[in-house]
């Protein structure tokens, strides 16, 4: 019996290894069902998910409101195009706008998408509207980003790994260390033509890295003193992940350009929006960008559930107390184990870093043991693990977790 379930979850990865792409290196369990703060793999056994689909799982697996969203409306009318008008999209529109506070919003479906389209915005806003000189437009980004995957955008990575033979790359960007306003001082003023900051609020790919306070609000300061756009990529901090709507709510600052993607959709759909007030919007025409599948009758549903879930539900608030709690209880538990560093994050975007040299596999390890006991969470860049379970988790769990967590730790041999 239990031989055939381990078959059953074998026959699934060899599937994958012999049909698919190898463009991912997955933990080894297979997961069949999702519900809340747990997933269930093909065995039957229960895990508590603290990845989240990288956040995009904020409200929850097949949280019922989003689902019924979807089922109603993938049953009278899934696509138009934007060739046509549908009743759908106008009332999202209007919802999303209104519900973070700009003026228009562009629907895309991926976060690199929405990402492309803030460059795109930010680049003709610069020679419309700010008189730079065609072709000249340069967007200063931070080294460590992690902003997706297409050509563009790994053109200003500084991952080798995400780099490499993937070349010849697009111009245009300059890289400055992150939470350095001196670097952004001296590239504002010393980098002739310069159109935007593109930033995350806080680094999540590259091991949640939480710049220091003021950081946000100094930078949007620079940018506005040198008539530069200030353009936020929340697509992972975004909604409710640290403890507010926005990670850049801690610091009061609102964004020329907001990208947002991943819990967008509670992670039913693909959903990704571009939002910006009329006078950086209004720049772009007719025909000058667009998206087949861009702000569907589906995915404007699906969204308008997904940001009532997290309004409903006080998910923000939700994510700022058990953050709290899950540091304190990290940090309580670093004095007896010498075997993590640091544990850092705001709200429920946190990790731990592993006291080992960065090249081992310390974090991976750990990771297979959470997993056989339980929780599921991946290591990211370096030998740091990353926890962000659903915001809908309940104190009672993540005590649960943190049990979890400190014996895995406790019983881990080097
Ligand atoms: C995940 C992510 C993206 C890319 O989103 P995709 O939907 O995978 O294209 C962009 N920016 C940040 C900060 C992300 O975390």
């Amino acid at each position: 019996m239990i031989a055939d379930k381990i078959s059953l979850s074998q026959q699934n990865i060899e599937l994958e290894n012999k049909y698919g792409a190898h463009n991912y290196h997955p933990l080894p369990v297979v997961l069949k069902r999702g519900e809340g703060v747990y997933v269930w793999d093909v065995a039957g056994k229960r895990y508590y998910d603290f990845l989240s689909a990288y956040s995009a799982i904020n409200q929850g697996h097949c949280h019922p409101k989003i689902t019924e969203a979807l089922i109603e409306q993938a049953n009278t009318l899934a696509l138009t195009s934007r060739a046509f008008y549908n009743n759908v999209l106008g009332k999202y529109e209007q919802y999303v706008t209104k519900y973070f506070g700009f003026d228009k919003v562009l629907p895309m479906n991926t976060g690199a998408e929405a990402v492309e389209t803030a460059i795109k915005l930010c680049r003709k806003y610069a020679y419309e509207k700010n008189n730079i000189p065609e072709n000249k437009a340069t967007i200063i980004v931070c080294e460590g980003n992690f902003h997706g995957r297409t050509t563009t955008i790994i053109s200003f990575s500084n991952d080798p790994e995400a780099r490499k033979n993937f070349g010849p790359f697009t111009p245009g960007f300059i890289k400055i260390p992150y939470n350095d306003l001196n670097a952004l001082r001296d590239a504002l003023e010393q980098t002739p033509n310069i159109a935007g900051f593109l930033v995350e609020p806080i680094q999540g790919e590259a091991g949640v890295f939480v710049p220091d306070e003021g950081y946000l609000k100094s930078a949007k300061a620079l940018c506005e003193k040198h008539n530069t756009l200030f353009i936020a990529d929340e697509v992972q901090t975004g909604i409710a992940r640290t403890g507010k709507l926005l990670a850049v709510d801690h610091e009061n600052v609102k964004p020329d350009i907001l990208i947002l993607g991943k819990a967008l959709s509670g992670g039913a759909y693909p959903v990704s929006a571009v939002l910006a007030n009329d006078a950086i919007m209004m720049v772009i025409k007719p025909g000058q960008h667009g998206s087949t599948f861009g702000g569907n009758p589906i995915a404007a549903k699906v969204a308008i559930a997904a940001l009532d879930v997290i309004k409903d539900e006080k998910l923000a608030q939700n994510a700022e107390e058990l953050g709290q709690l899950f540091r304190n209880e990290i940090n309580d538990f670093i004095k007896t184990n010498p075997l993590i560093k640091l544990v850092r994050g705001k709200g429920l975007l946190n990790a731990i870093v592993i006291n080992d040299v960065e090249t081992s596999e310390t974090a991976w390890n750990i990771c297979v043991q959470l997993k056989e006991n339980g929780l599921l969470a991946k290591p990211t860049h370096g030998n740091i693990i990353r926890f962000a379970p659903p915001l809908v988790i309940t104190k009672e769990q993540l005590l649960d977790c943190m049990a979890i967590i400190k014996k895995t730790i406790s019983n881990y041999k080097m």
